[in-house]
């Protein structure tokens, strides 16, 4: 699988999100709480919400997600990819 596709799946498994054209859309955004409006990117690995104007990578999403450090955040990943 593209390192790609493993983000999508990865941010989906954090996320309930749907895939529109290249991009992901996450059904509420963990920031600001607005629905559809957070955009996230499987090329460029950040997130963007278009409410809220929260621009974060892929750490910095799942370390909200998850509630969890960098070093959690990074483990995480590296496990997932
Ligand atoms: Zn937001």
């Amino acid at each position: 699988m593209e390192r790609k596709d493993k983000i999508t799946e990865l941010v989906k498994s954090l996320l309930p999100a749907h895939e529109r054209g290249k991009n992901l859309v996450i059904d509420t955004c963990p920031f600001c709480g607005e629905k559809n409006v957070m955009a996230f990117s499987p090329d460029k690995e950040v997130a963007k919400c278009f409410r809220c104007g929260m621009s974060v990578t892929l750490l910095g999403l799942v370390m909200k997600v998850k509630n969890c450090t960098r070093q959690e955040a990074e483990e995480y990943i590296n496990k997932n990819l």
